[in-house]
């Protein structure tokens, strides 16, 4: 059973967009040597050593990015693409396409620039884009190309703007999914322990509801609490509360059964599904995430803690699973009023009792009040 599924790290979309802007600035330098081979194949030498400058420019550009230098990264790459955009448009003329690339700023505003900047950063843009059109249609091209050479040029530049888009799409896209399931895991499960929380239990069990009904199998619900849990906080503080909380969802998850559906109920009380699971079975399995918790230990800053569970069982009767939770927690509660430590099912007579610990099922007679308990602290005084 994943007890650590909550914390898997969430891969930032900010940390990703920087690792992507490093590999664009690598992606776009080896495009721009492609230009510059075939520039230099077509013997358009101005046109050559603009794509020479660019190479410069993204290298150094890449590593600024690799150095953290953000925003001097990216300054560079901006600044790369609106003179490229400009100086191809000036020297091979407005139709050899090369404006298109001022269209990747879009995207990079609207993702890339604080809200307040983006409307007057599109305007600048569009004034850019205007002006350069004006430019064009002003003046001859500075380095014009014979007709064929010009059009191989302007079709390399509508694949590259193509591409470019697709590529800036599918990240987005996969960032957006990324999100989805983080936000989906997130709404799931308990961040504390890694354990589903009570609302995706709810869900896991009524598909388990409808298969043992299905099937006419047994199913037993498990509660249980930790005894004296409040002495941990008051003693050792909140944080190390948190430590034996998760030690314990995680003792409880390695013991279980793999078909059993564990969660987190609330604070410190766990609840588990154990399907196709009888009484005496159920109080065996019960039995042993018992004796697996009290013999886990915690060790914080030095000293070794150690908590023992109640809990309570009972079986699910015609598809009551709100019933039978109310039964098992009837049947805890009998348990911390034997002593703790121990476990109870509301139901079966044949649960054993915890080694060392008076039989407890259905009796409700012994309350010692809570102040003696199990909570034991290796290696320090009694709290
Ligand atoms: P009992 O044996 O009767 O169950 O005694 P208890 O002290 O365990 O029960 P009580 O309900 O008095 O205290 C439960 C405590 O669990 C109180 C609450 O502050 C603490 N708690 C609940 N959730 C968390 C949590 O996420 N972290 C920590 N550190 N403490 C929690
Ligand atoms: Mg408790
Ligand atoms: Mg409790």
């Amino acid at each position: 059973m994943p007890a650590d599924a909550a914390h898997t790290p969430i891969e930032s979309t900010a940390a990703a967009y920087w690792v992507m802007l490093r590999r664009i600035a690598l992606a776009a330098a080896a495009i721009d040597l492609v230009f510059l081979l075939l520039y230099g194949l077509l013997g358009a030498t101005a046109l050559a050593l603009l794509n020479l400058a660019s190479i410069a420019m993204y290298a150094a550009a890449w590593w600024l990015l690799h150095l953290r230098k953000n925003v001097l990264g990216v300054l560079l790459m901006w600044f790369e693409v609106l003179a490229h955009a400009a100086a191809g448009s000036l020297l091979l003329g407005w139709e050899a396409d090369f404006h298109y690339f001022l269209l990747l700023f879009v995207p990079a505003i609207v993702v890339g620039v604080p809200h307040r900047l983006a409307i007057p950063l599109m305007a600048v843009l569009l004034a850019f884009y205007a002006g350069l059109y004006l430019t064009c249609r002003a003046w001859a091209p500075l380095s014009p190309l014979p007709p064929v050479h010009f059009e191989i040029a302007r079709w390399f530049n509508i694949v590259l703007v193509f591409g470019l888009f697709y590529g800036v799409a599918a990240f987005y896209r996969q960032r957006v999914r990324a999100a989805e399931s983080a936000m989906r895991r997130l709404a799931r499960i308990d961040a504390l322990t890694g354990l589903s929380n009570r609302a995706h239990f709810q869900e896991r069990a009524a598909a388990e509801l409808s298969r043992a009904r299905r099937e006419g199998r047994p199913l037993t619900v498990m509660l249980a609490d930790v005894d004296h849990f409040k002495v941990v906080n008051d003693t050792h503080g909140h944080d190390a509360g948190d430590l034996v909380l998760a030690a314990v969802a995680r003792s409880m998850a390695s013991t279980l059964r793999e078909h059993d559906l564990l969660a987190r109920w609330g604070g410190e009380e766990f609840i588990a599904l154990l399907p196709a699971t009888p009484g005496a079975e159920a109080c065996a399995v019960a039995e042993r995430v018992r004796q697996a918790v009290a013999s886990t230990t915690v060790v914080v800053d030095g000293r070794t803690l150690n908590v023992t569970l109640s809990i309570g069982l009972a079986e699910v009767l015609a598809g009551d699973l709100h019933g039978a939770t109310r039964r098992a927690d009837e049947a805890l509660y009998a348990s911390k009023r034997a002593g703790r430590n121990r476990l109870t099912h509301a139901d079966d007579p044949g649960a054993p009792p915890a080694p060392g610990a008076p039989a407890a099922r259905g009796d409700r007679a012994h309350d010692d009040g809570g102040a003696q308990g199990h909570l034991r602290h290796s290696g320090l005084p009694p709290p």
